[in-house]
């Protein structure tokens, strides 16, 4: 699906339960040349309210993130597994159907901007978008090269925001970034020794 249909149909979706919990929906922002895409889960209550990915204190903590690697956030593509905020005071994590749902959306926008890098942040963004079964605290920091892009599990904002340590663990992954960036576009499933040296365990297909 192109991006401008994708984004036009998804501004009216209803594939998914979710659209009857979110205010709107909240695509994703940001150039279509962008070289670092950042996925988080969901939107959450700020993000419904005003349409944009990543707002409020997660948003904040993010533009810092970003901007202690020379990263504004007008240089990044910003969005979430699926578009609609999850029902409740605390949202649950989306559904397996509700990702998948929502999955065509993602892949278009993956299509048109064709990051280097993709920022997995949080559990179930990590799984989805690499494949593998561990949690983002186990493969945090690594990069891994999937379809000519290397993905990149880290920890979730929302977790961060309360737990200073993982606060400076988000920190110490987000500092790997520029040597990623400036890294050529992988071309084998070799990992680009970013952060360990140990092998890989074998990939699964992923989201794409
Ligand atoms: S979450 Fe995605 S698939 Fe579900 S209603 Fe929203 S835009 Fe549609």
């Amino acid at each position: 699906m192109e991006f401008a249909e994708a984004q036009k149909e998804a501004l009216g979706c209803t594939k998914c339960g979710l659209c009857q919990s979110r205010t709107q929906v909240v695509f994703g922002e940001g150039p279509l040349n962008a070289g670092l895409f950042v996925v988080g889960e969901a939107p959450g209550f700020n993000e419904d309210a005003q349409g944009k990915p990543f707002v409020g204190a997660s948003g904040m903590l993010l533009d810092r993130l970003l901007d202690s690697v020379g990263v504004g956030r007008d240089r990044a593509y910003l969005t979430t597994l699926v578009k609609c905020r999850p029902p409740g005071a605390f949202p649950r994590p989306p559904k397996p159907s509700e990702v998948s749902s929502c999955r065509p959306y993602l892949l278009s926008q993956l299509a048109a901007v064709d990051p280097l890098v993709v920022v997995a942040m949080g559990d179930l963004a990590s799984r989805v978008l690499t494949g593998r079964k561990e949690s983002a605290a186990r493969i945090r920091g690594r990069a891994i090269p999937l379809d000519g892009r290397y993905v990149f599990p880290t920890l979730s904002l929302a977790r961060a925001l309360y737990t200073p340590a993982d606060r400076a663990l988000l920190l110490s992954d987000f500092s790997r970034l520029p040597e990623l960036l400036a890294a050529e576009r992988p071309s084998t499933y070799e990992t680009l020794n970013v952060t360990r040296s140990e092998e890989p365990e074998p990939l699964q297909p992923g989201l794409w």
